[in-house]
């Protein structure tokens, strides 16, 4: 066979010849912006152009600090596109880890959008690489700024030339894009992206059983670009001239519902707190989601009561999906098999909770403390051990945590599985989240989901608390819906709890709070309940 590099030219170099016609859209600052993908294709060579005459050499990394939007999509392949890096900042970091991973990855420059400069301007002093900083705003005005050297990216583009020839031998090997995790204690830790890895990432995507993209498709990325390339979908969507529809800055719930409607979008992408907002707005108003014909959901478990409220009230499937920021990311994806069809609805929902099947290309392996495999039984709770083309096989610039967690030739996820006799894993719970009570394990998701179900809850989060006998017990931390703030009682929750599950996982303690306290990428932050309401454990 032909020595091919697998690269995101490949990629890009499809859109243009066989989908010029199709569209990209933006809700940009003043409006919806709409183009083509000719027109994309013209704005990322003219951003290859301004990269050039930036100064940037192969291998850079080139950094975004960015809402979904057609220029961050514009820079996702602009960037590796010429043989540099893109390195996705999460714009909802503390100032102290944005500095740690501008400085860890030595940024070279900074696209930032117009509105998130004073994230930059409060920590210009302690980043010491950025040569240069890039405004994107839908004008080429440069707003007052203490950054500096500034440009305008409108006017950088205006000026550039609109012919670039990307190169065809690229490395499959090298860099193409980066993103630091931020999921436990520590400094934060970089994921290298190859080139070949994208590619074989995106072209699972595409398998009709994993996302199954199409160009009649029209994709809507919520789960923010910064965060493992929005699970690859502009990537993904771009190779197969998919309508795309980006949400722009600070989108809220109503803002996510009017775009599905207006743009006809067939598939979208978030973590559940997503879902629950959208949910909320379409019990009180009327939206037309007739074109929906699904909504991914990751990052979290998508409790049960949630799934069910889109099948009956909206009318679009929930399709649980799993991976993580080291997996490019996607791993596992959950449709029911053909002959399930056959099976009751309750049945069906038991293996649509499950977080799915494994994507072609990867292998996984659910093991126990000594390494061996656990029984494929749905039952017993191990390990996910994860290997494949599209896996990282280490943190950058960091041996100690590469060889703790890839050493082997495997990830070691950290996430409590079970995996069933059809191949569908389940994850029960973060290592660091399990409740171990009397050497048994609790699972915290599964309480959460149970009581996530109780029509006066909103949102649910269970941690654990120490105990004397059992070592620890669950706690469950419950936002009760407005209307039931005054009323809800404990008894309320374990009472609903008692016929579903066995006496001894039902919660020792249950408080009722305002607000679960969310990660930057809007996962329940279970450090932070833990720091306020058990004191000493973190
Ligand atoms: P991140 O790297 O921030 O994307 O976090 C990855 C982690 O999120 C995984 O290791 C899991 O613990 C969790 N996760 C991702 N998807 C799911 C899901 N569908 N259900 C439950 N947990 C998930």
């Amino acid at each position: 066979m032909m020595n091919y590099p697998l690269t995101t030219n490949s990629i890009l170099k499809r859109a243009k010849m066989l989908y010029g016609k199709k569209e990209i859209v933006c809700r940009d600052y003043n409006g919806m912006f709409r183009y083509n993908y000719a027109r994309f294709y013209e704005r990322v060579c003219r951003l290859a152009n301004v990269l050039k005459g930036l100064g940037v050499q192969p291998g850079d990394r080139v950094a975004t600090l960015a809402w979904n939007s057609h220029r961050h999509l514009e820079l996702y392949f602009a960037i590796p596109g010429i043989g540099c890096v893109l390195h996705t900042l999460n714009l909802r970091l503390f100032q102290e880890q944005l500095i740690y991973i501008i400085n860890h990855a030595e940024d070279s420059v900074i696209f930032v959008d117009q509105d998130l400069l004073p994230l930059l301007e409060a920590i210009k002093d302690k980043i010491k690489t950025v040569r240069h900083f890039v405004i994107m705003s839908d004008t080429k005005e440069i707003p007052g700024t203490s950054l500096s050297p500034v440009y305008s990216y409108e006017d950088l583009l205006d000026k550039a030339p609109s012919q670039y020839e990307f190169p065809t031998d690229l490395d499959e090997w090298s860099a193409a894009a980066m993103c630091y995790t931020t999921a436990t204690t520590g400094d934060p830790k970089g994921v290298v992206y190859t080139h070949r890895a994208i590619f074989l990432h995106s072209m699972a995507c595409l398998t009709a059983d994993m996302m199954g993209l199409s160009e009649r498709d029209t994709v809507m990325p919520i789960v923010p670009m910064f965060h493992a390339n929005a699970w690859g979908m502009p990537f993904t969507a771009t190779w197969t001239g998919t309508k795309q529809v980006f949400p722009g800055a600070r989108p809220d719930p109503m803002v996510l519902c009017q775009l599905i409607q207006d743009e006809k979008v067939t598939l979208s992408a978030g973590v559940p707190t997503i879902w629950m907002g959208i949910l909320q707005v379409l019990e009180k108003q009327k939206f037309d989601f007739s074109s929906a014909r699904g909504f991914i959901n990751g990052g979290s478990a998508a409790p049960l009561a949630l799934m069910k409220a889109y099948d009956e009230k909206v009318g679009v499937p929930i399709i649980h999906a799993y991976g993580m920021t080291e997996t490019t990311p996607l791993v596992t994806l959950s449709r029911t098999k053909s002959y399930m069809d056959d099976w009751s609805l309750e049945q069906q929902y038991a293996v649509r909770i499950k977080q799915g099947v494994v994507a072609p290309g990867l292998e996984i392996r659910v093991v126990n403390d000594r390494g061996e495999d656990v029984p494929a039984d749905g039952k017993t709770m191990g390990e996910l051990i994860i290997r494949g083309p599209w896996i990282a096989g280490e943190y950058y610039k960091n041996p100690e945590k590469s060889k703790e967690c890839m050493g082997d030739g495997w990830l070691h996820t950290n996430d409590i599985v079970t995996i069933d006799e059809e191949g569908y894993i389940y994850i029960c719970d973060r290592t660091k989240d399990l409740i171990k009570s009397g050497g048994e394990w609790i699972s915290s998701v599964d309480l959460e989901n149970t009581i996530m179900a109780h029509p006066m809850v909103a949102e649910a989060a269970v941690i654990a608390m120490p105990h004397e006998k059992w070592d620890e017990r669950p706690m469950a931390c419950v936002v009760p819906k407005p209307e039931y703030k005054d009323s809800i009682k404990e008894e309320d929750i374990i009472d609903f709890l008692r016929d579903k599950m066995t006496k001894w996982m039902l919660p020792d303690k249950v408080i009722f709070i305002d607000e679960i306290p969310k990660t930057s990428v809007g996962k329940f932050n279970k450090k932070e309940l833990r720091q306020k309401y058990i004191p000493g454990k973190a």
